[in-house]
């Protein structure tokens, strides 16, 4: 047996960040992985020369600058920019809430038109409310964006997200409804956004293939499976799996939403002629369809791929995608944390299920790179030149 100097749990970008950075100190890791591949959630796939996100629509977006150089080193990433169309009882609308949605909602032409609009619509909320607090989510959202919006373009699709009736959703769950006046439907606000060019999978396999050795990966390895063994033969472990099962549960289960996802080749150049569309109404079963051949702005080719997103209740038997973090969750989490310190303090805790949040990829990066930088005492920037 080689001797490692990390037992890394999990092959998604928190893992293989940490992993690819260690290597790069002469550290020698080995990372194991429960799913057959690489990359986690963000992983991707080629068929019939269209690239597939298996887990659901992943588009990079930041204004890390810094994590942006980052990713790049390891592939070329296309300039998509994630314009989203809801479709709500056949009807068109583009999203994020925009100039062109006030315009298919009402008509209005000006920025003044659409916010007095706007503002009427809220006014009759308020009315109706009083001088109570919105007690739910919908007469959260009511009060900030008004009934016309929230009926056509949140309510549907949040109550499949959540499984629940908008009236038994807490208020908390929106916080702000951001709305642009002007004529953008460029969902994401960040400067940098982009796909790689052929996928997410590719990068992990280049922080493998650069590591000079230092990493080995095994897949179809659970880590529950051998815990005792690991733990014994490692003295540094990065764990990414869920906090909870770490501790066999022993406070409790932190709760999840999670995903079903069901894809299909179409004999169509074009099927959809957009990325990704929103079903915003509560009758049909999924939320989201993604053609996937537009996030590489593929021309036509005789084939194409869908693949539809049902939002699902989770159980120990499937996916844990979203954390659901209510206050019960939050408390339970802390418990975990306090044992963490406790009873694991060889073990360090990371991505999305190790710190129980819901992480875009660029945070995640990030987070890794700052775990890099506090397990090997870097106080300065990293400098990821490239060209
Ligand atoms: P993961 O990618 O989940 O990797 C953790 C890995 O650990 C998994 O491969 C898992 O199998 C493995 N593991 C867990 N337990 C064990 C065990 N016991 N033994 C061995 N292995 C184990 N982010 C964006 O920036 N942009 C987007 O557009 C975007 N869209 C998303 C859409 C959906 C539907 C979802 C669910 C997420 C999206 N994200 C997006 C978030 C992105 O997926 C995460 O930021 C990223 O995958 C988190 O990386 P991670 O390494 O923390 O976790």
């Amino acid at each position: 047996t080689k001797n490692y100097d990390y037992l890394i749990v999990g092959a998604g970008p928190f893992g293989m960040t940490f992993a690819y950075e260690a290597a790069k100190r002469g550290k020698r890791s080995l990372v194991v992985e429960k799913r057959a591949f690489i990359g986690g959630n963000t992983h991707t796939h080629v068929e019939d020369g269209i690239t597939v996100h298996d887990f659901g629509a992943h588009i990079f977006h930041t204004d890390n600058k810094m994590v942006w150089d980052y990713v790049r080193q390891f592939a070329e990433f296309n300039g998509f920019q994630n314009q989203v169309i809801a479709n709500y009882n056949g009807k068109l609308y583009n999203l994020p809430f925009n100039m062109n949605t006030f315009y298919q909602m009402w008509g209005t032409k000006t920025p003044d038109e659409a916010k007095a609009k706007i503002e009427e619509q809220k006014a009759a909320a308020l009315k109706e409310l009083g001088d109570r607090q919105p007690r739910n989510l919908e007469e959260q959202a009511i009060s900030l964006i008004g009934t016309d919006i929230y009926k056509a373009l949140i309510k549907g699709y949040t109550e499949k997200q959540w499984g629940r009736k908008a009236t038994e959703l807490p208020a908390f769950i929106i916080k702000r409804l951001p709305v642009r006046f002007i004529y953008d439907n460029n969902y994401f606000n960040h400067r940098y956004q982009g796909i790689p060019v052929g996928g997410y999978t590719q990068i992990f396999e280049h922080m493998v293939e650069r590591a000079d050795g230092l990493i080995d990966v095994m897949t179809n390895t659970d880590f529950f499976d051998h815990k005792d063994e690991f733990l014994a033969e490692f003295p540094k472990v990065l764990y990414t799996g869920m906090i909870d099962q770490f501790f066999d549960y022993k406070h409790g289960e932190l709760e999840y939403r999670s995903l079903r996802f069901e894809s299909e080749t179409i004999d169509s150049d074009n099927y959809q002629g957009n990325a990704v569309i929103n079903y915003t109404d509560a009758e049909t079963p999924f939320t989201r369809q993604m053609e996937w051949r537009h996030f590489d702005g593929l021309a036509d080719e005789g084939k194409t791929i869908i693949t539809r997103e049902y939002p699902q209740d989770w159980d120990r038997t499937k996916e844990a995608y979203y954390p659901v973090n209510n206050e019960k969750n939050t408390e339970l989490y802390k418990k975990y944390v306090q044992e963490a310190r406790e009873n694991a303090p060889e073990v360090m805790f990371g991505g999305r299920l190790g710190k129980y949040r819901y992480f875009d990829m660029d945070q995640v990066f990030n987070d890794a790179l700052n775990t890099v930088r506090q397990e090997f005492g870097i106080d300065d920037d990293f400098n990821f030149a490239h060209d």
